[in-house]
Formats: C-alpha cells, structure tokens, sequence
C-alpha cells in the first residue's frame, strides 16, 4: 500500500476551509461559458480553483489553481494603474472618468458631451486606457504593460496568441468602441493599435494563483509579496482600489459591495480577482459566467468567503495593537554605559525626568494618535524624551507630519528628543523637513536604543551638574576596588598587580579565552561588547576609570563571555588569582576589603537589573 505524503499545508485550518469550500461550490454549475471570443468557448467549463495570498507571502490554493485562462478585464484595473504613472492622473483624467456607469462590460457609456468614458472598467475606458500605456512603439507599449502585469503576478506571464486572434478577429464592437472614442478625441488618430493591445492585455495568460498575488501585490501597497519586486507605488495602488470598489463588476458593483465588500475585478475568462487592502488577495477560477459576465461560483465563492471569514472591507479589525509597547522613564531603565557613585546618584534623582517609549506596528493617523496623547499627558517634568522604532516598519506621511509636530512641542517645551532604530530608508524620510528648522538641535537618531538611552543621560546630566567620571585616577587609592584599604595594603597590592596598556580599538580579552585575571582600570573606557546573529555587535558594559572587570577570574576555571576592548587609551592593572592567592595568605583583611567591595558592585548592578526588568514586565 502506498501512503501518499500530506500536502505542505494540509495541517492548516485554512487550506481545509478552502478546501471544504471548494468541495461545497463543485456542484454549482450554472452558468455558461463565454463563447462571444469564439477560442473562449474552448476551455474546460468544470475548472475551479480559490487561491488565498497574505501581504506577507503566505498562499493558499486548492482545486486548479495553477491551470492557465486568459486574465481578460481583471487586467483593467492593472492597466489603469500603469497609464497613471506613465501619463499621470491628470491626463489620464481627460480620457477616462471615475464613475460607475451600472450598465454591462461592454455597454457604450460615454459622458454625454465629452465622449469620456466613465470608468476604466469597462471596455470602452479600458480601451481608452490601453491608448495611454508609455513606450514609442507599439512593440515597447506591448512589453511595459507584460512587464507590469509580470511584476504583479511575480513571474513572466504571456499573450495565448489563439485567443488574442480570435479576439481581434471578432471584437467588432469594441472596434466599434474604438471608432467612437476616436471621433471624441478620446484616442489620437487610428485607434487600432490602442485596440490591438487592449485584445492582447486581456489575452495574457494567468492562473488563479497569478491573480491572487496579483491581489495581494495591491493588498500591500505595490509590492509582489513573494518576489520582492514592486509592480506599482504605493501612491497609485488607492487610486486602482477605488475604480475597483466602484466599477470593477460592472452592473453589479453595488450589490457586491454590500454582499462581499472586497474592491474586485471579474473577466469573461472566468477569473475574479478580489483584494482586502493591507491583509490578502483572493483568486478565484471558474469559467462558468452569470448573465453580467461574472463568473457564478466566483461570486459565489467571494461572498462566502468574505462572510466566513469576517472579510467585508467596511468591517476592518479595530486598532488593537497597543502602539507603545513599552513605556519606562531613567529612573528604572539606564544605558549599559557604568556610571561612577556621583553620576548614578544625579540619574536616580533625575531619571524620571527622561522617558523612553518603545513603539511598534504600522504608524499612521490611527495608531499614532494614542501615543500623541500619551506623551502629551505625561509632558510634566519632562526633560528628555526617547522614542524607539525598531518594530516599526512604516510611517506614513500624515504619521511622519505629525511626528514632526510632537518634536516641535517638545522642543518648544525645550525638552530634548531621541529617535532610536529608525529603520534608514523610507521610514521617516520626510521629517526632516517637516520639523521647524529652528528645532534641528533639539532632536537626534541613534543606531541602538541602548546609544540613545546614553544619550538622554547625559542630556540629563549635563542639565544637572554636569559629567563625574574622571578620565583618569591619580593612584589606587581612588579605585572603588580599594575603598576602605589601608596605605600599607595598598602598597602591597601596588606590588602585586601587573600593568596593563592599551590604545584605542585593542582588545583586552577575548569571548571563550580562559579567564586569567580581575582588572582594575585607571585611565580611558573599555567595552564588554558580543557579537550578534545578524553581524555587527552589542555592547553589554561600558566602564571608566575607577571600575573593575573580570571578576569571574577569581573564580576557578571561568571563561571570558563577552569581548572587551578599549575605546580609548587604557592604562589598567590585572590581578591574577595567584596574585589574589597571595594576598589572601599575606593579607587576609585586603582579601576581604576587595572582596567586599566588588560585593558592592555586584549588588548594584542586580538591583539595577532587578528595577530594569520590573519596569519592562508593567
Ligand atoms: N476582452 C474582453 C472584451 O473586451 C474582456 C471583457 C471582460 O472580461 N469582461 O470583451
């Protein structure tokens, strides 16, 4: 017996509703096919597929969704799209209107006077626009239109010339269309060649697969969610959306709207493309076509998916992603730069007064306006203000605008702002000019939040009596390690110790090496820094003159866990654990005065983390 493998995602709950669907519509067979493009009449009636395609890649199909049909004017939206950004919205405007026309695919709806048609969606739009397309010859026009529907569909997609002539030959009314549109000046000179790639455009071989992550590519704002690859702006995409919502099935828009609520395109090839903006692009095939030229079990399947699934555009999820996903002030949540006993105690006494709010989700008028009241309401005493975008991954521009104005506020409060992993590129490209000039000063980016949380201190310090870390220790004595030694037993430790020197960039120890000494630094700053999955590093400590590191040396056998090199010039002095050895046979009360001390250190820094993970688990 021969077991036959699950398919990929046959354990998924969603490829079993589409399944059950497809199951549960199989037995609808009304309809007829199109024959008025005689090689239409050809194609098996009984084809069925229904793919789902995620903004994030993530498709769905069962039943044929990978046999080939002729996208027909489920293209015309997509063709809209590329006269747009060839020509612009406002030539594109002269020759074809917005309106829905509530009348059949290939009805004659002109505007009365203008000869404009009134929407792309019909034919004789789609004609119009098909003489809009960009490129000198008819053979570069033919290529820019395949390409852009190629990018849609992620993949190179083609002309079934069978049909295309078959079209050409019989399309008598809408050369008839072509004629008209000519006679208005609507097309420029003969308008056969507009016609000729208007038959072609609707000739192009798809399969519903194609016409889902064509669906998706607009779901997501331009972008072919598996490729990569960008099929048309982001700018365009509510334009193409919105001929879609209001005309793309024709006389019976309206009813879809309220039924469905997903902008669509039908084709008498037996495609419907259907798109939930931000969310996924469905495909359904079947060629079976209404009286109107939609395809039955399309709709069929449509609605019920739009009505199982909670799909219904006007009923979009609420904005239930709390946009500020952390919220924290100084007081509990401090760089990993080590502060000297006078710095901590200024940044506990005035951490309150900077706060950090680590954002996340898609920032746009909705999301954002939460946290524009957050800030607004906590600006009391504020003097510092930390917001981080590492889960952020777009902004829009009315998102970026009034960004713009929060850092106004602020500044005008003559508070100072810190934007922390803001992804280069796109996000927050436009600030710049949005902020009042005479504000540049009063905000900065900085690569980690950890840069940027450093950066609020020293805001906070400078604001408050200034920087305590000297840059170097003129002896032992002034070392946290020594506190409480007595001159003799600084002496002796003097003579224990083993000088160490570095310049800047060198490294002091190395991650795996065997631990071999406690280091005391005198001059300069080291940092503890690991590196990171993705490349780069991340520094876990940053320590000046007066700290101490490596005190897992003195503990048998341990291991350095982490890099340290200098930043600056380094004088330091190591103590082995021979060394210490020593001391504590010669000296025991030293021993215990050093041990003591980085006792100290060490209770400090559990506290530390202690407040710090309170803080980020409230
Ligand atoms: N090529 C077809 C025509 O012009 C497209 C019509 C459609 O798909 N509704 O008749």
């Amino acid at each position: 017996m021969t077991v036959t493998p699950p398919r990929a995602s046959a354990a998924s709950p969603v490829q079993a509703f589409l399944q059950e669907l497809l199951e549960r519509f199989k037995p609808l067979r009304d309809g007829a096919v199109a024959t008025y493009i005689p090689e239409l009449a050809k194609v098996d009636a009984d084809g069925f597929g229904i793919v789902i395609a995620t903004v994030d890649g993530q498709v769905y199909e069962v039943g044929d969704s990978r046999l080939p049909f002729t996208i027909q004017s489920v293209s015309k939206p997509l063709a809209y799209g590329v006269a747009l950004e060839d020509r612009g919205p406002e030539r594109v405007a002269q020759a074809v209107g917005v309106e829905p026309s509530g009348e059949a695919f290939n009805s004659i709806s002109l505007e009365p006077g203008t000869g404009r048609p009134l929407n792309p969606m019909i034919n004789a739009g789609a004609i119009a626009v098909a003489g809009l397309i960009g490129g000198d010859t008819p053979a570069a026009r033919l290529e820019r239109l395949i390409g852009a529907l190629s990018a849609y569909a992620g993949r190179e997609l083609a002309v079934d010339e069978a049909v295309f002539a078959s079209e050409r030959d019989t399309g008598h009314r809408n050369r008839a269309i072509g004629h008209l549109l000519r006679n208005y000046g609507i097309v420029d000179g003969d308008p056969e060649p507009a016609l000729e790639l208007y038959f072609r455009q609707c000739a192009v071989q798809v399969s519903c697969r194609d016409l889902a992550l064509m669906a998706a590519t607009l779901a997501g704002g331009g972008v072919n969610p598996i490729s990569g690859e960008r099929a048309v702006s982001a700018a365009t995409v509510p334009s193409i959306l919105s001929v879609m919502t209001t005309c793309g099935i024709y006389d019976f828009t309206g009813e879809w709207v309220y039924r469905v609520g997903l902008p669509a395109k039908s084709g008498v090839g037996g495609g419907i493309m259907a798109v939930l903006p931000g969310q996924l692009g469905i495909g359904v095939y079947s060629p079976r076509l209404d009286p109107r030229g939609n395809s039955v079990r399309g709709v069929a399947v449509c609605a019920a998916l739009s009505a199982e699934l909670g799909l219904h555009f006007l009923r979009p999820p609420r904005v239930a992603l709390a946009t500020v996903r952390a919220h924290y002030t100084l007081a509990e949540v401090r760089s990993r730069r080590r502060r000297p006993p006078a710095e901590a105690a200024l940044l506990a006494a005035h951490g309150g007064a900077a706060q950090v709010l680590e954002l996340q989700g898609d920032l746009r008028f909705a999301t954002l306006e939460p946290v524009l009241r957050q800030v607004a309401h906590s600006a009391a005493g504020r003097e510092c203000l930390l917001l981080d975008f590492k889960r952020v991954n777009h902004a829009d521009e009315a998102a970026t605008r009034l960004l713009a104005r929060l850092i106004d506020d602020c500044a005008a409060r003559g508070e100072q702002v810190v934007l922390t992993r803001v992804k280069r590129g796109e996000l927050l490209a436009g600030l710049g000019q949005e902020v009042d000039p005479r504000h540049a000063r009063a905000y900065g980016f900085q690569s980690q939040l950890d840069l940027g949380i450093e950066a609020c201190e020293r805001a906070l310090l400078a604001r408050h009596g200034g920087s305590h870390a000297p840059a170097r220790l003129a002896s032992l004595a002034e070392h946290r390690l020594c506190a409480g030694a007595s001159a003799d037993e600084l002496t002796l430790l003097e003579a224990a110790l083993q000088r160490r020197s570095l310049s800047a960039g060198q490294v002091l120890m190395r991650r795996g090496e065997p631990s071999e000494a406690l280091v005391l630094l005198m001059r300069g700053e080291l940092s503890v820094v690991v590196p990171l999955a993705q490349g780069g590093t991340r520094r876990l400590a940053t320590l000046s003159a007066g700290m101490a590191l490596g005190e897992s040396a003195l503990l048998a056998g341990g291991r350095r866990s982490a890099d340290v090199v200098a930043d600056t010039e380094v004088e330091a002095l190591a103590l082995t654990p021979a060394a210490f050895a020593q001391i504590r046979r010669d000296c025991p009360p030293l021993a215990i005065c050093l041990l003591h001390n980085l006792l100290a250190t060490s209770a400090e820094a559990v506290e530390r983390l202690t407040a710090e993970v309170a803080a980020l688990e409230a």
